[in-house]
């Protein structure tokens, strides 16, 4: 079965098959990680995303790196925190179709923000024990492929958050 770590980086200098944006439903860029993502990766990137058509809440759609490290991006929408149970739902899909899209994309590595933590408003902890939850499934309802999962966190206390709720 696939492998799941916890990073304290900047997503953007990462040497992994894929990372994945916290983008919005344009796919056009945005600030958070999404700024930095398309800062590093380069114009080519918001070239691409252009001819994508946006992309719904919880779906994934996937590029190439351009200047990044990464081979690819895969791009995903968080809900925007309401506290209504939908959200729950919706960011589970984020996890999970970002991972099947990077299966069939023959990806072995990659590397997930807190999605919807940020500007979206999504408590950290909730936000983390979904991420966990749906990784670990993903992970064994697909035995047959070794998927190595880091979660980068963009500060220590996100990612003190992390080791509880994987341990
Ligand atoms: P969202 O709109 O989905 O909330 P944000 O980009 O505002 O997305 O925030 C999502 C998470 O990404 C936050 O935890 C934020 O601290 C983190 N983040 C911001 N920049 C980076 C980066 N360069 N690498 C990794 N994580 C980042």
């Amino acid at each position: 079965m696939g492998n799941v770590h916890i990073l304290c980086s900047d997503i953007t200098t990462l040497h992994c098959d894929a990372i994945v944006n916290a983008a919005n439903r344009s796919l056009l860029g945005g600030g958070g990680v999404d700024g930095a993502i398309h800062r590093a990766a380069g114009p080519k990137l918001l070239e691409e995303c252009r001819t994508l058509g946006g992309c719904r809440t919880g779906e994934a759609k996937i590029t190439k790196g351009y200047r990044l490290p990464a081979k690819f991006v895969i791009h995903t929408v968080g809900p925007i925190y309401s506290g209504a149970s939908e959200d729950a739902v919706l960011l589970a899909d984020c996890y999970r179709n970002s991972l099947d899209l990077a299966r069939e994309n023959g990806v072995r590595t990659i590397a997930f923000p807190a999605i919807s933590t940020g500007v979206y408003g999504y408590p950290v902890r909730e936000a983390t024990q979904i991420a966990v939850d749906t990784v670990k499934k993903w992970l064994a309802d697909n035995p047959d492929y070794p998927m190595d999962v880091t979660f980068c966190c963009f500060d220590e206390r996100t990612r003190g958050v992390y080791d509880e709720c994987l341990s």
